[in-house]
């Protein structure tokens, strides 16, 4: 188990006191483990105040909930685990005053006996106080399991409505049918690629295969309803989406607000994957999707999960929904409708810097031209995969994919490139590769193929000598933008070879010759990268740890030198 954690016995304790220097509104409560509201004494007469809590592993619920237009206190367990009733009692007590208190409890067994109890307590003492039990997992209904369904992250949903009816100034009495009619609108269903683990446990509550998903399950570490393969994520936002409108209940009005939460461990851009592909599906259903949140807002530790909870809205829960909370978990930022995917501006400029001719090539050269720039792109795209693997060793692992996906936009583009005029299609190649490729690799093939085609152009011949000149100041460009000299481990310790060789070759032997010797030439840089020190790029970051791989730049230079070279001279 690797934990930013010191004792695990410790965990809650010190992740209380952490909570309170991150938010000043939350003050904590002597004795126990429970949050109040900082402003809790000055508020308490003014308003219902509005309880919540239970086991701890669950952040930022509950605590992150605390704040004006929220809860007024978050009481917490050890991990998983239900507070004491003596502690639940001790927060009502310290936020209730007259106008009473309503308790927020996710449905599990010692959630409901120990704030239960709490209630009989404070009652007892003439407090008044109402409890509202949420049951959003749909997964076990229709089981016939006597303990109900589970509260899940649409547990948060109440909370916000419960505490901006609240802070509205509504009775004890109306905030808890508010809260009540909101938990029969409400519908939540989860899914996880793998279990969260305890502190105290030290290993996931349960194991998945590798191609294996758990569907329905609850938020403890307790296993799902069902265990199938893994899904795109459009499909199992649809798998979800539709066991929630099956067994949920939204309404008349068919208008609902969405919430996508990370379980622990999935990411913001799995998130906005999801989110996205759940509008059309609402829509696809009738349904009008009023508010969609995303983020962390309950979680079951480190649990590679996502559940997505929908309640029915309607005016007035909208209101409260949108309705400002001080409260640093919930987003206040979002009090609009979903934004349309089509969503976009055009730039104003054109990057386009070369006409399209549409034409094939006519001369000679403009046909050699396409030969050579079609048979690199094919050995750049059969290459793929010793590129990606020795990027993964020595860099990112982006540069085979960068590769192939710009050497097939090359091969799309190259019908419209000025073929006959040499040197302008190096420029369009300069311009697809800066547009498609990527990566640092990108505006390095860029300036490479910019300056080539211009010194080209302005030398007035495409011989072999111009081009070994054209060759040398590409190679110039590449160093004056990134900074790179013979030997840092880059590709131009592949490419500067190749132009040395060329210039010696030139003049003598046939041509053929000259540039077969010089593609040897940069084969032996490529390999002698192998035992060069990285001093820029990624790999640098890596130091010595790359010795004994060659340099992917490099090895991608030699690839498509080599391809084009030979298809140069074939007939
Ligand atoms: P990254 O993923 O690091 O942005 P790429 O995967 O596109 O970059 O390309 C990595 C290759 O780029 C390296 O193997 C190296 O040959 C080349 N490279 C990185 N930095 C430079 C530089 N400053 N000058 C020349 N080539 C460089
Ligand atoms: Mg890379």
């Amino acid at each position: 188990m690797k934990k930013f954690i010191n004792r695990p016995e410790d965990v809650v304790e010190e992740m209380l006191q952490g909570l309170v220097v991150l938010h000043p509104g939350s003050v904590r409560l002597l004795g126990h483990k429970a949050l109040v509201r900082a402003d809790a004494e000055r508020v308490r007469d003014q308003q219902v105040a509005i309880l919540s809590g239970g086991g701890s592993g669950h952040e930022p619920a509950h605590a992150g909930y605390i704040g004006a237009g929220m809860l007024s206190a978050a009481v917490l367990g050890e991990v998983f685990t239900s507070p004491s009733s003596d502690s639940i009692f001790a927060a009502i007590q310290a936020v209730s005053g007259k106008p009473g208190a309503l308790l927020v409890v996710k449905n599990y067994t010692g959630d409901r006996l120990n704030f239960g109890l709490a209630v009989e307590m404070a009652r007892a003492q003439g407090i008044s106080v109402e409890m509202v039990v949420v049951d959003d997992d749909v997964a076990l209904r229709g089981t016939g399991l006597a303990t109900g369904a589970r509260g899940l992250a649409g547990t948060v949903f109440i909370h916000k409505l419960v505490g901006a009816a609240a802070a509205a100034g509504k009775s004890v009495a109306d905030v808890l049918a508010t809260g009540k009619a909101a938990v029969e609108s409400l519908a939540t269903m989860g899914v996880s690629f793998s279990a969260g683990t305890s502190p105290a446990v030290g290993k996931p509550s349960f194991e998945l295969g590798e191609r294996e998903m758990e569907l329905g399950l609850g938020i403890h570490g307790e296993p799902g309803v069902r265990r199938t393969d893994l899904q795109p994520a459009d499909g199992l936002t649809e798998t979800l989406l539709t066991e929630i409108l099956e067994h949920g209940k939204f309404g008349d009005e068919k208008r609902v607000a969405v919430m996508v939460n990370n379980l622990g461990a999935a990411t913001e851009m799995e998130l906005a994957i999801v989110a996205r592909h759940a509008i059309p599906f609402f829509e696809s259903k009738g349904f009008t999707v009023e508010r969609i949140y995303a983020g962390t807002f309950l979680s079951s530790l480190d649990m590679t999960g996502i559940s997505i909870s929908v309640l029915g809205v309607n005016d007035e829960w909208l209101g409260w929904l949108d309705a400002p909370t001080t409260a640093p978990a919930w987003p206040n930022a979002l009090k609009q409708r979903p934004g349309k995917p089509e969503a976009q501006i055009v730039a104003a400029v054109s990057t386009q810097a070369s006409s399209p001719t549409g034409k094939d090539a006519q001369s000679e050269a403009g046909r050699k031209a396409k030969r050579a720039i079609v048979a690199a792109c094919k050995a750049l795209i059969d290459a793929e995969g010793e590129l990606t693997e020795l990027d993964r060793v020595t860099g990112d692992g982006d540069l085979g994919t960068n590769m192939e996906r710009a050497a097939r936009a090359v091969q799309d583009a190259a019908g419209s490139y000025p073929l006959d005029d040499v040197p302008a299609t190096l420029k369009a190649l300069g311009h697809t590769l800066r547009r498609e490729l990527g990566g640092s690799s990108g505006p390095l093939y860029g300036v490479l193929f910019l300056r080539c085609g211009s010194v080209l152009a302005n030398s007035g011949g495409t011989g072999l000598e111009q081009w070994v000149e054209a060759l040398d100041q590409g190679c110039r460009a590449i160093s004056e933008l990134g900074g790179a000299k013979l030997g840092d481990r880059t590709m131009l310790d592949a490419l500067d070879p190749f132009v040395k060789a060329l210039k010696k070759g030139a003049g003598g032997k046939s041509s053929r010759e000259a540039v077969l010797a010089a593609v040897e030439a940069a084969e032996r840089g490529v390999a002698a990268t192998a035992q060069m020190k990285p001093r820029l790029g990624r790999s640098s970051y890596l130091g010595d740890r790359v010795l004994g791989h060659p340099d992917p730049g490099a090895k991608a230079i030699s690839v498509w030198l080599r391809a084009a070279s030979e298809a140069l001279f074939s007939s």
